[in-house]
Order: C-alpha cells, then structure tokens, then sequence
C-alpha cells in the first residue's frame, strides 16, 4: 500500500523532495534531506547534505556520542570545535535510559540538548558483539542486557520504530555483523539476510512516514534512513549487496563490515570497488573507520563520512594525533618539554597548555587530561575533514594525500 502521507521520496538527481501531496492531505513539507554533489577529484567528493536540524558539509566526521554524551566533551565545545553532526548509539539508548523516555521528553535533540544534525546506528554492531549473550535468527537478535542480563529481541522492525522515538536526522537499517574472518559461505548467508532485514527496515519506515503506528512517536518527521551494504572482503558479494540494497532504496548508503581486523590494503580495496558501484547521487558512509590516513585514503576512494571511537578513546589513554605524527603523552621524554602538542593546531589546548603540563594531568589522573586530549584528538579530525574538503574544492586534494601521508602518520613516540 502507498503510504498517505510520504514525506519524501528519492529522485533520480539524488535530491531527495518531498512526495506530491495525495488527495486526502495538502500539508507542503519542505525538503528534509537532500545530497548535492558540489565537487570532485578523481573519486573524491565534495558535497554537502541537508537535515531537519541543518547542513553538513561532506566528506564529514562524526564524533561518536555512545550515551547521548561524547566522552568529557560539552556541547559547546563540539560546536566550538565545528563538529556538525554526531552519532547516537541505539543499543545504548534503547537500554538506558529507554526510547519511551526520551520520546516522552520529545527526542534525542531535545533530550540531550544538541541542536545539529544527529544519527543514530541501530545497534546492529553492539549486539553482535555480545557473543555468548545474543542468538541471532531471521526474526532479529535475542540477547541479555550488559547492565543486568534482562533479556530483549530486536528486530528490523523494533530498530526502526526505536529510531523514529529518538527521532535523529539520520537512522541506520539493522543488519547483520560478521566477525573476520568468515568464510564466504557465511558471509553470503549474513549478507543475504541483511538485505531482507534493510527491505524490512525500509517498509517499517514507509509505514511510519505515511499512517504511523499506534505506540510509536515520530520524533522527527524529517528523519533519513540509510542501507547498510556488507558482504565482507568478498567483492561479488559486495557488489550482489549494492545491487540489492539499492534497489529497496534508501537516502543515504553505508558500507559496513568493515575495520573489523582485515588487512587495512584489503579494506581500502574493499572501499574502492564498494564506493565505486554506489549511486553518485547519495552520501556515502564508511561506518567505524578509522585513524587520520584511513579518512585521507577513504575519502579518496569515493567516502564522504566516518564515525570512529578512535580520536575520543585514545585521547583517554593519552594518545595523540598530531599534524607530525602519533604522540603518546605518557612518554618521559615529554615530562620537561614546554611545546604545545601541535605547532599547527589552534584548539584551547594546543594555545593554552605545555605538553609537560598535559603529561602531569594523564600521570595524576586528572578529570581534565581527558577532556583536554578529546579537545584536541577532535580538532585534528576535523580539522583534517575541512583540509581534505578545502583541497577538494580546489583541486589539490591528491597533493594533499601525498603530504599527509608522509607527515601525520609516523609514531613520534612508541613507549
Ligand atoms: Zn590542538
């Protein structure tokens, strides 16, 4: 059945507008999401998308906000640092403090007080991680709580309608995750059941757009949703994976599956071919990828977004990335060293702080070495992201490539 109400439907431009009113509504709904390809250098793009709650400029990095919170940072200081989307985990949420509750306070944005454009991934990743705790069947994924072991199911459909409550701009279809290796077998049996899950997914989302359902709260009408392609490193599969999940149709396509622990030459293959066969006229996401040289490269494999744990994590544990290189402040020979961490950087710590001072927080455990490293680790990614956007725009970006490669990526430090 058509739904009544869609409130947009793809066009073969990649503008995604809204529907033509039926008969039965004249409410105009102005675009909620659309994807302009602005430019490009080989397969590197320069784009942007826009959200119920704003624009961002592609290629992006999202910083990961598991709880709703990226770890030791304020609001402020993302938007200060010009992070203009982040990323809600699902599983997380749906299990503390509940979708109900934060539909209840009228969606994450609201909830959490973030005003930009949010996504949320659906949870997929985490559950499959639970190992022992989770059994997996067609219906969905059966498994105990991490908090108290209370047993839940998710299914393509509950994911979805768990979205719609948390009402971010951007909702992921729930696939399946396989560990590396797996055999081809395997991986074609996951993949295939992935795509019927993303066909599940996407009529669960037409339902909602269009009558809604009774028990869910659309938190954002505007909100996208994007297919998952996997397949592993096999690259018929890969492609049998986009043929299928571009075909049920979706705002946005991400490449999953991967960054689990194949060789990085095998995942940027992977990328390439992957990239290469998605439609031009949608974003692409590479999802939990990667250190700096993995946005360099990926983005010169045709990607425009990333979410990664890793610049927010290794700031925890002290690790540093610098424009020359890998700094792990732990290091004694920092202990007297009065630079900034980068000479290039301008974020609050790198102009107000030594790194002999950023050593002393780490050693004594203070509270603000962890906000302080995140400050920084997130302004050299995005900092990275407008450098690879500004050299698209210009044409320089394989120039660029070159560079970076043979200055961010060396370990100033290794102890
Ligand atoms: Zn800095």
């Amino acid at each position: 059945m058509t739904p009544t109400r869609s409130f947009f439907t793809p066009l073969q431009s990649g503008r995604v507008r809204p529907a033509a009113t039926g008969s039965r509504s004249n409410i105009t709904v102005s675009s909620p999401f659309s994807f302009t390809l602005i430019s490009s250098e080989g397969a590197a793009r320069l784009g942007e998308f826009r959200t119920p709650h704003g624009v961002v400029q592609t290629p992006a990095f999202m910083p990961v906000g598991t709880q709703g919170s990226v770890k030791a940072m304020r609001h402020g200081d993302l938007e200060a640092l010009g992070a203009e989307i982040i990323l809600g985990n699902t599983y997380h949420l749906f299990l503390r403090p509940g979708d109900d509750l934060i539909a209840r306070r009228g969606g994450l944005h609201r909830f959490i007080g973030w005003k930009r454009p949010l996504l949320t991934d659906s949870g997929g990743f985490q559950v499959f991680s639970l190992a022992e705790r989770r059994v997996i069947s067609e219906e969905g994924a059966r498994f105990r709580s991490h908090h108290d072991g209370s047993l839940h199911m998710l299914t393509p459909e509950r994911v979805t309608d768990i979205q719609a409550q948390l009402g971010a701009d951007i909702a992921m279809v729930f696939d399946e995750c396989l560990a590396y290796p797996s055999e081809r077998d395997a991986a074609a049996a996951s993949m295939r059941r992935s795509v019927r899950w993303a066909q599940r997914c996407r009529d669960r989302m037409m339902q909602l757009r269009g009558a809604g359902l009774d028990g869910v709260t659309v938190s954002n009408t505007g909100q996208a949703q994007f297919g998952i392609v996997q397949g592993g490193v096999f690259q018929d599969l890969r492609t049998e994976s986009v043929a299928a999940t571009v075909a049920i149709g979706f705002e946005g396509y991400a490449i999953g599956g991967l960054s689990v622990g194949e060789p990085t030459d095998l995942m940027y293959e992977v990328v390439a071919a992957t990239a290469g066969r998605l439609p031009a006229t949608a974003p692409r996401y590479l999802m939990g990828t990667g250190t700096p040289e993995d946005l360099v490269q990926c983005v010169a494999r045709g990607i425009d977004m990333f979410d990664c744990v890793m610049p927010t994590r290794n700031a925890r544990n002290g690790q540093l990335f610098t424009s020359e290189g890998r700094i792990n402040i732990k290091n004694a020979r920092y202990a007297e060293d009065d630079r900034p961490l980068d000479e290039a950087c301008d974020c609050y710590t790198c102009r107000t702080h030594s790194r002999a001072y950023l050593r002393h927080l780490f050693m004594a455990g203070e509270m603000t070495a962890g906000t302080l490293n995140t400050l920084h680790n997130l302004s050299f990614y995005l900092d990275t992201m407008r450098r690879i956007r500004h050299a698209i725009a210009f044409n320089t970006f394989e120039k660029f490539r070159q560079e970076f490669l043979r200055s961010a990526t060396r370990l100033l430090s290794d102890s």
